[in-house]
């Protein structure tokens, strides 16, 4: 039988774990069915337990820039592991990463290493009204920067996917000094900022949105963003947690050309291991302890594995500079399921920069979170089910990006455009 020791295992998972999983979006529940248990990950596959093996569109997420288990990296990995697998003291590697990344991203002067996005985002919030001694903060509708209380507010990612906008346990008085506006709007923003903005502390953006499906910004917006928050004294922080080393060697801060005070970092840079980064002008970040009055700590923070594991992704990335043979590969894809969709009818908008897509089935083009919802969802579930059938694995919610890696051969794309032609084809007919 198909499936049958995910079946099994899931039911046991249900036991001991809400929902089965541990992060929502894995169960499957906006695309309905169960989710398949991996047994391994190998280039751009992901092998099940029952033995079957799927092209990998999710690649944990985005960390996988580089592919599962890509050879370099492990073998960095093993060769740290031996050494002991954290210290709770310095290392020379830690000094190496923060190198690196401050010189991929000149905005960033100075980073302290974190274990995840979430810490990182929240942290940079922190610092954020530290060092400026206000309250409030501005974010977008549909962005999504971790679970902290005052970020979980019109999040994206599983948060949009289940429809709960404000989590319950977020107490009130925390969401109020947060301040939610459409993204990609400029007007509201200036409007916002012109009667509040002495009292906004940050304004929180992801520079290309992730995590309502992709969407890019207008140009006009980003900048809008910089001039408003040097204008009133507010930090921009830029949520790079995908784009960064994504959609190009120096994120989206490159691509466009806009420096933002601070940037959180976290999916690629780990190498596949929790690890994430803020940091911003130099400024700021002094006022972190033990340098000055915002505490922040954590016990396996720079852990040296996944200090390892980054390093040398970024490494990868730096020699073999990946990017324009990434954004190609996406490029002819995306073009193909574009192609498919017109043959069977099906109205789509794909949403793609570099290796990051999204195929919205919406009869208009998608820039901000309410055009995003106007998505057929139920559309999306035929066609994931479709792809996961003829193994390809997409990812299992309207509202999330698709992603590319270096490992996606010409193979393993040409199963892809069978799938979704087959998919698309079933979609015409029910
Ligand atoms: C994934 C993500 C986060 C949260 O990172 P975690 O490591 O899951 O806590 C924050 N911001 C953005 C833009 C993300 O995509």
């Amino acid at each position: 039988m198909a499936m049958e020791r995910s079946k099994a295992l899931f039911e046991r998972a249900k036991k001991f774990m809400p929902g089965g999983v541990n992060s929502p979006v894995r169960s499957f529940r906006a695309v309905g069915g169960t989710p398949f248990f991996v047994g391994k990950g190998e280039s751009c596959y992901l092998c099940d337990v029952d033995g079957k093996r799927y092209v990998d569109f999710v690649c944990s997420w985005g960390p996988l820039i580089l592919g599962h288990a890509h050879p370099e990296v492990i073998a960095a990995v093993k060769q740290a592991v031996e050494k002991g697998t954290t210290y709770g003291t310095p290392t020379e590697l830690e000094v190496l990463l923060a190198e690196k990344i401050c010189q991929a991203f000149p905005s960033v002067e100075m980073l302290r290493l974190v274990s995840s996005g979430t810490e990182a985002t929240m942290s940079a919030i922190r610092v954020a009204r530290g060092y400026t001694g206000r309250r409030k903060i501005v974010k977008f509708e549909g962005c999504y920067h971790g679970h902290a209380d005052h970020l979980l507010v019109k999040a994206g990612s599983g948060a949009t996917t289940f429809g709960v906008p404000n989590s319950a346990g977020v107490p009130e008085g925390t969401a109020q000094d947060t301040i939610v506006l459409p993204y990609n709007d400029v007007e509201t923003f200036n409007e916002t900022m012109d009667s509040i903005g002495d009292e906004v502390a940050a304004v929180i953006v992801e520079p290309i949105a992730g995590n309502m499906g992709v969407v890019l910004p207008k140009i006009e917006f980003l900048k809008a963003l910089r001039e408003q928050t040097k204008k009133r004294g507010s930090i921009l922080i830029f949520d790079e947690i995908i784009t960064g080393f994504r959609v190009a060697f120096g994120g989206a801060q490159s691509l466009y050309d806009i420096k933002p005070d601070m940037t959180c970092l976290g999916k690629i840079v780990g190498g596949g291991f929790p690890l994430a980064v803020y940091g911003g002008r130099k400024e700021i970040m002094e006022s972190v302890a033990p340098l000055g009055p915002v505490y922040q700590a954590g016990t396996l923070s720079g852990n040296p594995i996944a200090v390892t594991a980054g390093l040398k992704t970024i490494e990868i990335l730096e020699r073999d500079n990946p990017y324009p043979q990434l954004e190609q590969k996406t490029r002819k894809l995306t073009e193909a399921i574009a192609e498919s969709s017109k043959e069977f009818g099906v109205n789509i908008q794909i949403n793609q920069i570099a290796s990051m897509f999204t195929v919205f089935f919406n009869d208009e083009p998608v820039t901000d979170y309410s055009s995003a919802k106007r998505s057929d969802v139920n559309l999306y579930a035929h066609f994931f089910h479709a792809l996961l059938e003829n193994g390809v694995y997409f990812p299992p919610s309207q509202f999330e990006a698709a992603f590319l890696s270096t490992a996606h051969d010409e193979q393993a794309l040409a199963i892809t455009q069978e799938a979704i032609r087959l998919a698309m084809k079933s979609i015409s007919t029910c």
